[in-house]
Parts: structure tokens; C-alpha cells; sequence
């Protein structure tokens, strides 16, 4: 089979790879009807997070199951399965209150990688959600999406107590920043301000359902957040970078007693003790329980109520994955759909 492999930084590869097979009983190999880049793809591409040897890349799947492990009794071959980024029992006493990403028999979720035209996908019916039937071509994006973007913008705004009479704050206008805007927008709040100085995302932003835009990042971005916000702060921040600068920027943007969802994964992030203290912030987030959504947000994707699949602004063909990248590096796309 064909499958994206990352040798060093900026060399991304699509190679003959070896297609996997059923290792443990409770496995599932899938045919991917499509994949993606994520953004936080980029930190290895970058050279910010270490690439020591050939790596298969790729986190986020949707495909049709072509083989099951003795031991899956709830997912069937022939099922169109939307699964995440990590692999979760969902029986755990951790998976039953909803913090499927922290099972406590978690595991990489795309075994062999995902940017490739079969994955193994381990703990499958825990970790799997098949779709009522085989979905419309034109619902794959937006499935796809659920895998991680959506899933991951959704639980920021859940972590962030998002809510009716709720003003919301989003900080990033990456995939995720922006489904969390179309998250905070379903889920009732009043007033929603991204922060994005690039004008497509913008336009996204305000289709998704954001009432301000915010150019201005940093200490000024906190500045004109305070201004718009009565000098108070924002009730909910969404966190959806992972550097320093994001989230002091999302925790100086929330008012005391606000909450701050943060899903950017961290790099180089040090949090000042005192400044917290007395910020009186609540902070809550990480690597996004997506498993726990996926039943609700593939109903609203099925109904046709959320378009999140709108965040690819460009796809390839898996073979192409290299110029896939390079159009995220530099901002050129917003998120890069692979079609094996
Ligand atoms: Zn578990």
C-alpha cells in the first residue's frame, strides 16, 4: 500500500509500505476513504518536535473496515468508521467519564500511521463509531473532520464552559480554532471573537458563526479583548495554538472566574505561578477526549446541521501529501484533505 513517511524534517515522503494486519484480537484494519494534515503534523515537519528515524505520519482516518480481530464483537467489516486520534477502551473508569484521550489503556489510535490507504486501528470498538450507514461522498470532509478538528474545537468549547449569555474568546484561527468558533456557535453563546488577522479565515470564522474579529495579537490583543468586553475579560477563552504567547494571551483574555480551554498542544509553554494565582482563571484542557463526542457530532453531521469538512481548502491525491504540507507550513491552506 501507499503511506506518507516523514524521514527529517521537511522530507515527507509517499512510499510502498507494508499493509497492515490484525496484531491483537481486539484490532481493526480500515481502507481510509480519506485523511489529512494536521497542524500538529507541523511541529516534526518543522523540526520543533524530533524526527530520529523514518516515521509514518497521519492521525486522523474515516475508511471502511476490511477486517476485524476475534475479539470485536460491536464493529463489522464493511461499516464506515470514524474513529481518534487515540485508541480508548471506552470501558475504563477514566473513558466513562468522558476522558477517552487518558484511557488507561491508551494508545495511538492510527497504529501504522493514517496519511495511507490502510491503517490498524487498535481497541476497535471502543475506540471506532460507525456511521448509521455508508455515508454521500460530499459527508466524508465533514466526517473526516470529526476525527480530530472538530472533536478537538468541540471539547475546548465544552472546557471552556461555553454557553447561552456566555462571550467567547477563540485564539487561533487554525482548523481547530475555527470549528471551536462553529462549536461555541452550537452551543449557544452570545458573542463570539476570533482572533485572526488572515482574511479567508476570517471569512470562515464569521460563516461559522464568530460576531467580532480581533487582528491585533499579544498584549494589544488582550487590550481591545478588554475593550470589547466592558474592561472585564472574556467568560470563555479557547486556546487553539500551544505557544507561550497564545496562552498568556488566553488567560490574560478571560475575566476572573473565566475558563480557558486550551488545545493547542504545548511547546515550550511556562505558566507564571503568581500571575495565575491571582488571575483567578480556570484552566482546563489537553489532548481532546474526542471519542466522547463523535456519536453526537456525526448525528449533526448526517442531519446536515454542521459543515465542518468547510476547514479543507484543498485536496490532493495521498501521492501528493508532500506539496500537502508545504501548503500548510506556509499557510497556504488551511487544512489539507488526502484522498488515498
Ligand atoms: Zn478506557
Amino acid at each position: 500500500m501507499r503511506g506518507v513517511v516523514l524521514h527529517a524534517p521537511g522530507d515527507v515522503r509517499v512510499e510502498e509500505r507494508e499493509r497492515p494486519a490484525i496484531v491483537q484480537p481486539t484490532d481493526a484494519v480500515i481502507r481510509l476513504a480519506a485523511t489529512c494534515v494536521c497542524g500538529s503534523d507541523l511541529w516534526p515537519y518543522r523540526g520543533i518536535a524530533s524526527v530520529d528515524r523514518p516515521t509514518p505520519m497521519g492521525h486522523e482516518y474515516v475508511g471502511i473496515v476490511e477486517e476485524i480481530g476475534d475479539q470485536v464483537s460491536m464493529i463489522r467489516p464493511g461499516q464506515f468508521v470514524v474513529g481518534s486520534f487515540f485508541a480508548s477502551d471506552n470501558t475504563c473508569e477514566i473513558c466513562r467519564a468522558g476522558y477517552q484521550t487518558s484511557c488507561v489503556q491508551r494508545q495511538p489510535g492510527a497504529a501504522t500511521g493514517a496519511q495511507a490507504e490502510y491503517t490498524r486501528v487498535p481497541l476497535a470498538d471502543g475506540t471506532l463509531v460507525a456511521t448509521p450507514e455508508l455515508p454521500p461522498d460530499d459527508l466524508i470532509p465533514d466526517l473526516l473532520a470529526a476525527s480530530d478538528v472538530l472533536g478537538t474545537g468541540w471539547f475546548a468549547a465544552v472546557a471552556a464552559e461555553v454557553g447561552p449569555g456566555k462571550t467567547v474568546v477563540v485564539v487561533g484561527d487554525g482548523a481547530v480554532g475555527l470549528l471551536g468558533v462553529l462549536a461555541a456557535s452550537r452551543l449557544g453563546a452570545d458573542r463570539i471573537i476570533a482572533m485572526s488577522r488572515h482574511e479567508t479565515r476570517q471569512k470562515l470564522a464569521l460563516e461559522f458563526g464568530a460576531t467580532d474579529l480581533v487582528t491585533e495579537r499579544g498584549d494589544d490583543g488582550v487590550a481591545r479583548i478588554k475593550d470589547l468586553t466592558g474592561g472585564l475579560g472574556a467568560h470563555s477563552v479557547i486556546e487553539a495554538v500551544g505557544t507561550q504567547e497564545s496562552m498568556m494571551q488566553a488567560i490574560r483574555a478571560s475575566r476572573p472566574g473565566g475558563h480557558v480551554g486550551y488545545v493547542g498542544v504545548a511547546h515550550g509553554v511556562e505558566l507564571p505561578g503568581q500571575e495565575l494565582f491571582y488571575s483567578h482563571v480556570h484552566l482546563h484542557g489537553g489532548p481532546a477526549p474526542v471519542r466522547r463526542f463523535l456519536p453526537e457530532l456525526i448525528d449533526l453531521i448526517w442531519h446536515r446541521e454542521i459543515d465542518p469538512g468547510r476547514v479543507f481548502d484543498l485536496t490532493l491525491p495521498l501521492d501528493e501529501a508532500a506539496e500537502g504540507y508545504r501548503a500548510m507550513d506556509e499557510r497556504r491552506a488551511i487544512k489539507v484533505l488526502l484522498r488515498p
